[in-house]
């Protein structure tokens, strides 16, 4: 079947909330992705950071091929012997006592603000019904009804009530905005992307973080960060937050983890923390499975001597003074920590989305995350003569 054919199917039978771009995968390995004509592609978005491996790394692969032959599923009601090695060794990456593993970064979140209003509860005293949670603006945590209850993205939110009650937005990357937001004893937790990621890879100025930390250590509240897609080695480090020396309460972990092959997220906390949950009051049939425990544990081994987030480092001052140069030539902004770049397209050389089919023609996928906006985060396998093209690719659409 031509790309033709098969983008005429799945909109015949598919819902359309989805406008992808001109390509059907049929084949990728480590960057590049072949479409059904056989066209190949350097993958400059890797699954919004899911493949921070690259496609089908040898390594993750091996471990999910070994323990598809040997166990897969028995759900949560009984223990199998990959789930406790999985949890031990992420807590230990992440520095915490526990875990709690899910499946999509939603559910992370979700999990997260479940643990927030329970331990509000039982810790700070303070009656689930009435806690708040605090957010900042731009934010993306995901697509369920309570998370987009607290979106400002139009798009994502209109249409979608009644909304769940209990958050409060402030400015990011507004220290004094979030230190009077705190100023409140309903108040359980502060929920942030230390980076910003569908807002176009927004990093906050350097003091910013530790006032986060140190406000919601005064106030006696969690600080839970969504590491979804900043973490596990995109921008240089394991956590975005270890950028700043931060320690936040709750890590939500998710895309990256599950290696590119599954969907594994995860909560992790401490045990006076974590350990409010009892048996019945939260769950999931998938969450922490054989399989994704397998290829969880082997992320999670990967990412253990940090050559991966040397990698992502050293890539990223490459990837930066790649676009730097293009900025005042179609580019108005670059925004960039590790591997991971937001870059701001001039409106004279046309709309994010034109850019992107301008590079899928010239062999790259990427995609625009809002209006002139467009985030490029590349596989950590990557060569820097990958680089190079995909921006020789850029520097022409641009055109
Ligand atoms: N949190 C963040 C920071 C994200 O970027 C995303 C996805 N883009 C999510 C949560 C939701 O993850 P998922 O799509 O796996 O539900």
């Amino acid at each position: 079947m031509s790309t033709a054919d098969h983008l005429a199917l799945a909109a015949a039978h598919a819902a359309h909330n989805y406008a992808p771009l001109p390509i059907v995968a049929a084949h990728a390995e480590g960057v590049w992705v072949t479409d059904v004509e056989g066209r190949r592609h350097l993958d400059f978005l890797a699954a919004y950071s899911a493949l921070n491996f690259g496609h089908g790394h040898p390594r993750i692969l091996a471990a999910a091929h070994a323990q598809l032959d040997r166990l897969t599923l028995v759900s949560r009601a009984f223990s199998h012997d990959r789930f406790g090695p999985f949890c031990a060794a992420l807590a230990d990456l992440v520095g915490k006592d526990m875990v709690l593993p899910m499946n999509t970064g939603a559910e992370a979140v979700e999990t997260g603000l479940k643990l927030a209003r329970l331990w509000g509860e039982k810790v700070k005293g303070v009656p689930c019904e009435e806690s708040v949670v605090v957010v900042a603006s731009g934010n993306f945590h995901g697509r369920t009804t309570t998370i987009i209850s607290f979106s400002d993205d139009p798009v994502a939110h209109d249409g979608f009530g009644p909304w769940t009650p209990g958050f409060r937005t402030v400015p990011y990357a507004d220290p004094a905005a979030l230190t009077a937001a705190l100023d409140d004893p309903r108040v359980v937790a502060v929920l942030l992307e230390p980076v910003q990621g569908e807002s176009g890879v927004i990093v906050p100025p350097p003091d910013y973080l530790p006032q986060v930390r140190a406000a919601c250590t005064q106030a006696g509240v969690l600080l839970i960060a969504d590491e979804v897609q900043s973490g596990l080695a995109r921008t240089g480090r394991t956590l975005a937050c270890d950028h700043w020396g931060v320690t936040p309460d709750v890590v939500l972990l998710g895309k990256a983890l599950g290696g590119g092959v599954l969907p594994v997220s995860a909560v992790c906390a401490d045990d006076d923390v974590l350990g409010v949950f009892e048996p019945g009051q939260h769950g999931s049939t998938f969450g922490g499975n054989p399989l994704a425990c397998a290829v969880g544990l082997e992320v999670v081994t990967m990412l253990s001597d940090g050559t991966w987030q040397a990698r992502a480092t050293s890539l990223g001052v490459h990837l930066r003074s790649r676009l730097d140069e293009l900025v005042g030539h179609g580019l108005t902004g670059v925004r960039s920590l590790g591997l991971w770049a937001g870059i701001d397209v001039a409106p004279e050389v046309g709309t994010g989305r034109q850019v992107c089919e301008r590079l899928l023609s010239r062999g790259v996928l990427a995609k625009d995350t809002h209006g002139q906006t467009l985030r490029l985060a590349p596989p950590l396998v990557v060569e820097p003569d990958e680089i190079d093209q995909a921006m020789d690719a850029l520097a022409s659409a641009l055109h």
